[in-house]
């Protein structure tokens, strides 16, 4: 249970969820996910506007957490115990008990992390690492804008 204080301690709020998931997609300034130009900041909201075709977009644009409510730390929690199911994944009603949330959303969100197209053997190595590692990787798959 180390791993899950250490967890909740490293994203604490639904901010610093955003700082990493930027950090990861973005290391140097925002990019727009329609055209690829930079982006700037609007004031509010950390939402982003492109200078060249206008589109506004979020972290979540394009990524495994587009067009969902559910919170960037729910996302994350569910992305850390995946590995630990290692083969079938947790079922909806696991998952729906484990983050407190229906288990419509959680079905939903099983599907778009079967998106993640893991390969058996993947699945195999990331439950062999740590979980912070794993978790690592794992984000870091998710915000590499592939969907759509
Ligand atoms: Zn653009």
């Amino acid at each position: 249970m180390q791993d899950m204080l250490a967890f909740h301690q490293r994203f604490v709020t639904e901010d610093a969820c955003i700082d990493y998931l930027e950090s990861l997609r973005w290391p140097d300034k925002p990019i727009c996910p329609r055209c690829g130009k930079t982006a700037y900041a609007l004031r509010s909201r950390r939402i982003y506007k492109c200078g060249s075709c206008l589109k506004q977009f979020s972290i979540r644009t394009g990524t495994l957490f587009d067009s969902s409510r559910i919170s960037l730390q729910k996302w994350f929690l569910a992305l850390f115990l995946l590995p630990k199911y290692r083969r079938d994944g947790p079922s909806s009603v696991q998952l729906a008990n484990r983050l407190d949330i229906t288990q419509k959303s959680a079905w939903f969100m099983l599907k778009r992390m079967g998106e993640l197209d893991l390969k058996p053997q993947q699945k195999v190595r990331l439950s062999t690492l740590s979980s912070h590692t794993a978790l690592d990787e794992l984000l870091y798959q998710s915000v590499m804008p592939k969907l759509k």
